[in-house]
């Protein structure tokens, strides 16, 4: 039998990959209590309906990408292809609405599409996933790009472009609609086969097409940004004005939609031209009538996703943060008497300590501390026990001194070295 792989698109993160998720994990978690969201886990898995109810059945997610199949008892599943259906479900379900005003929700975790895949793009894919519901204030637009900056800053990454766009109401959006199915009617001929059913179905869609044909003949339309109504108006200057009051820059792009069909006014993508084709790491918008449409109270809401995959692309490696490690080299059974109390004693400290379970000789030891890139070993043999010490060695520039045999007083004189 042939050895058993991952499947296609799909991957084990491991190594300094891992740890960069991990990283993206804490700072994002950092900033997102500091400015008061809780967290919340949903199911991979759910009812295949609610997400064609939510994001919308002529979308490409809906139409190609979800993972669907039916279960035993027959019912069509589906392995969540984005985070912000079963929020809205679970908002709903759980009664938070009831509860409090203003809900703010994050959730990290894996979401699934059957992709092409690509640099940065897996069939299994990661997310930190934000939600605010209950507010149609363009200040909580403005306050979550904000705090992407922050988490941004954190991790390093410095060069990215922040595009934001509005894509109306209901109201707007059924006035441009007309106009825009007579201005590609003229133009069905050189619309690829997706945008002539888009046309059909839902026609602002066409503005994603990748097709090179599509793009030149939406390049000539109107723009739903030129058509929006005094409300949607006032509200995305609004939220441009508090972007500024944030010193925030950021690029209107008035071609921006979003690929998705709940999304209403502002719409966003965080965008890194290093990344290549798929250069949006972080994206979202509003979706002020979708907790209405899946059956709850009307609630205005925003979201916004990062691509934990794609920025790890731009989190640097040598900007990850490593604890000094300290290494236990002890050489024969008394010796080895001492590994269990200042493991301990470390610990209590704080400090990370390796050691090998075997001993060995001193040179082998000293081998494997420095494979594990200890900053300090500390030697002990028979000679140290009966002199009641144990030498201490700086990896770095090759110092050594001795202490006395005491794993408590060890661990602490250590720390303050470190610190
Ligand atoms: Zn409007
Ligand atoms: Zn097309």
């Amino acid at each position: 039998m042939g050895k058993i792989r991952t499947l296609r698109g799909f991957r084990d993160i491991l190594g300094e990959d891992i740890e960069k998720f991990r990283r993206i994990e804490n700072v994002s978690r950092r900033y997102l209590e500091l400015l008061g969201f809780t967290e919340i886990a949903t199911p991979v898995l759910e009812s295949t309906d609610l997400f064609i109810r939510s994001i919308g059945d002529a979308t490409d997610i809906v139409e190609k990408e979800m993972f669907t199949f039916a279960d035993l008892g027959g019912d069509s599943l589906t392995l969540r292809p984005e985070a912000t259906a079963g929020i809205v479900r679970a908002y709903l379900q759980s009664g938070m609405y009831a509860k409090e005003r203003i809900s703010k929700l994050f959730t990290i975790g894996p979401m699934f599409r059957h992709e092409r895949p690509q640099k940065g793009r897996f069939r299994q894919f990661h997310q930190v996933d934000v939600e605010v519901f209950g507010s149609n204030d363009p200040f909580v637009d403005a306050e979550l790009l904000w705090m992407i900056t922050l988490l941004l800053e954190d991790l390093g990454v410095k060069k990215y472009i922040m595009e934001v766009n509005s894509v109306g109401c209901k109201l707007c959006r059924e006035g441009f609609r007309a106009m825009l199915v007579s201005y590609f009617e003229t133009r069905k001929d050189r619309l690829c086969e997706d945008c002539l059913r888009r046309l059909d179905r839902n026609p602002l869609r066409i503005f994603d097409c990748k097709n090179l044909q599509c793009i030149e003949v939406s390049s000539g339309s109107p723009l739903l940004s030129d058509h929006l109504c005094t409300g949607c108006q006032d509200h995305f200057h609004g939220f441009l004005a508090y972007m500024d009051d944030f010193r925030i820059p950021v690029v209107v792009n008035k071609r921006l939609v979003r690929g998705l069909d709940y999304y209403t006014r502002t719409v966003f993508e965080i965008t890194s031209d290093e990344l290549g084709a798929q250069k949006a790491f972080t994206a979202g918008g509003r979706y002020d009538n979708l907790v209405e449409e899946m059956g709850g109270p009307e609630t205005p809401a925003i979201g916004l996703a990062i691509g934990m995959e794609r920025l790890a692309l731009l989190v640097g490696n040598g900007e990850l943060p490593r604890k000094p490690v300290c290494f236990f080299a002890y050489l024969g059974e008394k010796a080895k008497d001492y590994l269990a109390p200042m493991a301990k004693a470390f610990i209590d400290q704080g400090l990370s300590i390796r050691y090998s379970y075997e001993g060995k000789s001193l040179k082998s030891q000293m081998r494997y501390a420095d494979s594990l890139g200890a900053g300090f070993v500390l030697i002990l043999g028979d000679e140290e026990i009966s002199k009641n010490v144990i030498i201490v060695r700086n990896m770095k520039n090759k110092d050594q001194f001795e202490l006395p045999l005491d794993p408590p007083g060890i661990a602490v004189e250590l720390r303050q070295r470190f610190h």
